[in-house]
């Protein structure tokens, strides 16, 4: 769906800020781009939208080099959130959100049903919220009409830029969470920026860890953290995790806590997967999922659930961040 082909961008002072960058961001995909502060995460995102233009190499969406497509077709269809709440403030929250669909001439009766039906879903009462001025709301608040705004237009690609890094913990925990939420109802292909490996876990599909604007790794969350390519990936992980398993500072979790109950399937039973006990604790946990996509959970002789690796991964993640207390 997004395709970058060895991409180069130079800014004037001739370094490459991104450097022969070739990766594929797929349909519907969750994927996050991780790194230091100066890697390179914001001029790959805004090299897909072209509010930067590449210096060399080929970016692509659905099979169509970016610069093919008019400007207008292309940030129409491409929802981009930022760190800073960028709202305006002398107009309601229904205007700021409903401004790109109108401007596209989409019918006001259908706009007003889609930004109500949006701020629903992000959990603002749009009898309540409608109306309200931005500095009525609070920055979490205004962070959602934010994501709302985005996908006013019914973009097919969300782009956020490090878009919970202003807020408090708690409020960036609970907007993690009813992002996780809406994607699973909406779908969008969806490309985040974050330097906070916690959230990387906890959020992607997959995870593009850069530095000097250059893929140190790319995988899947447990490939990231089973698999570390490298020392770097090694230390970033470490923020998240604590380094190694044994100092990880485990959430009081066992396999029971993580089975998904309505996934249980009698084939996996007859085709003899993994079993493991329900009381097996986390860091044992995890050496199985390293070498399981799934794992069969065993109370006595009866099998009572399934743990698939992402899911149960994703699971634990969030359990570190709520610190392993529930
Ligand atoms: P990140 O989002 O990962 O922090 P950026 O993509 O913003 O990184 O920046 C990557 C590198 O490019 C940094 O070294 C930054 O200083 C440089 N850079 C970014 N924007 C410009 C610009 N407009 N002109 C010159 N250098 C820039
Ligand atoms: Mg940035």
């Amino acid at each position: 769906m997004i395709s970058f082909e060895g991409v180069t961008k130079r800014y004037k002072d001739g370094r490459a800020a991104v450097d022969g960058l070739s990766f594929e961001v797929k349909k519907g995909e969750f994927f996050v781009l991780i790194g230091p502060s100066g890697c390179g995460k914001t001029t790959v995102l805004k090299m897909m939208n072209r509010l930067i233009e590449s210096s060399s190499g080929q970016i692509a969406i659905d099979g169509r080099p970016v610069g093919d497509y008019k400007l207008n077709e292309l940030r129409w269809n491409i929802g981009y959130v930022l760190q800073q709440i960028a709202l305006f403030p002398h107009m309601s929250i229904a205007e700021n959100v409903a401004l790109v669909p109108e401007l596209m001439g989409r019918p006001r009766e259908e706009v007003t049903k889609t930004v109500d039906a949006l701020l629903y879903k992000v959990g603002l009462d749009p009898n309540v919220y409608r109306s309200k001025r931005p500095s009525e709301l609070s920055g979490g608040q205004q962070q959602r009409v934010g994501v709302v705004r985005a996908l006013a237009a019914d973009p097919d690609i969300l782009l956020m830029d490090e878009p919970f890094s202003a807020l408090d913990p708690v409020t960036r925990e609970k907007l993690q969470n009813d992002l996780l939420e809406i994607q699973r109802s909406i779908h969008k292909t969806i490309v985040f920026v974050t330097h906070d490996m916690r959230e990387a876990l906890k959020l992607g599909d997959r995870i593009c860890l850069m530095n000097g604007g250059k893929i140190v790794q790319l995988g899947t969350p447990s490939e990231i953290v089973h698999q570390p390519a490298n020392e770097f990936v090694r230390e970033f992980l470490g923020d998240a995790i604590g380094g190694s398993t044994d100092r990880l500072g485990l959430p009081p979790l066992t396999a029971e806590d993580l089975i998904d109950p309505l996934e249980l399937d009698g084939r996996l039973i007859a085709e003899g997967a993994v079993t493991i006990g329900a009381d097996t604790e986390v860091s044992e946990l995890l050496w199985h999922l390293a070498a399981e996509e799934r794992l069969l959970v065993r109370r006595g002789d009866e099998v009572i659930g399934l743990l698939e690796r992402e899911r149960a991964l994703k699971r634990i993640a969030r359990e570190f961040e709520e610190g392993g207390d529930n």
